[in-house]
């Protein structure tokens, strides 16, 4: 069965909403959807709310809803990556898609002492529409925030109240083989991953004191976007994302 389109609004106050701007232009000229087309809203409230096309102008479609109810595919638990930038900005957006479809809640960009890439307003547009894309085509109901931190202390101090704060560090090595925090983990999470530069002793060191574990992503040294995906990976799992259990009594279209 295919899914019906995704579209995100602002926000959905009535029974009427309208689509406008690049969701609108993508529904009429490349999706073609006319008066009677069926459509999933998303306002990023965690809500999906189906409706119906009801009219169509030359710059923006009406459309009635007709029964909204909880998204299922939210994980359970608040997970924000927070990744250093890098230069290529194919791997920023690679990271960004990987992250939404993964379940990431919110992405940190930050610049951190060996990093040289320059963020812009524009890039984070560009990232922005990247997790919403993203969100629609693995059926999330919320794109992940992304958001940009101009130092790695400013990142590491808006992530305080997660209950688990992980480091990736290339040079951190464990004193135990089970001291590993990626073990048992419960709760919200905070990963962080540098940027190509890797980060300095004293970033680390700055990190430990604001809460922060160290952790290992094993002997070998990973590419930025693939420590950022493996530690993202790791975490849903071990806070149990990967299961599939249809819950019983969960009947997510229920109107309401
Ligand atoms: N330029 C650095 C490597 C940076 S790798 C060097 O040559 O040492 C980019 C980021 O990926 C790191 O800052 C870290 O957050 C993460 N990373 C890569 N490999 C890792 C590993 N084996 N353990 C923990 N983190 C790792």
């Amino acid at each position: 069965m295919s899914e019906k389109k995704r579209f995100f609004v602002k926000e959905i106050t009535d029974n009427e909403v309208t689509l406008t701007g690049e969701e609108f232009a993508h529904a009429r000229t490349v999706l073609r959807l006319n008066v009677g087309s069926e459509i999933v809203l998303l306002d990023n409230s965690g809500r999906e709310y189906d409706g119906v096309v009801s009219s169509v102008e030359k710059r923006q479609m009406t459309v009635h809803i007709i029964g909204s109810y909880l998204g299922e595919r939210e994980p359970s638990t608040e997970v924000r990556l927070l990744f250093g930038y890098v230069k290529n900005a194919d791997k920023n957006e690679f990271v960004v898609q990987k992250a939404t479809e993964l379940g990431v809640k919110e992405i940190a960009l930050f610049c951190s002492e060996y990093s040289s890439a320059y963020v812009n307003e524009n890039k984070l547009e560009r990232l922005k529409k990247i997790a919403q894309e993203s969100a629609k085509q693995c059926l999330r109901s919320c794109a992940p925030e992304i958001t940009y931190y101009p130092t790695l202390q400013s990142a590491l101090e808006s992530a305080k109240d997660c209950q688990n704060k992980l480091f990736a560090c290339e040079f951190f090595r464990s004193d135990s083989p089970d001291g590993n925090a990626l073990k048992d983990l419960h709760g919200s999470c905070a990963l962080v991953v540098g940027s190509e530069g890797g980060f300095s002793h004293a970033e680390f060191e700055l990190a430990k004191s604001l809460g922060y574990q160290g952790v290992s992503l094993g002997k070998r040294i990973l590419r930025a976007e693939t420590a950022a995906v493996a530690l993202a990976s790791v975490v849903m799992y071990q806070l149990g994302n990967f299961n599939n259990v249809q819950s019983s009594g969960f009947h997510p279209r229920l109107q309401g």
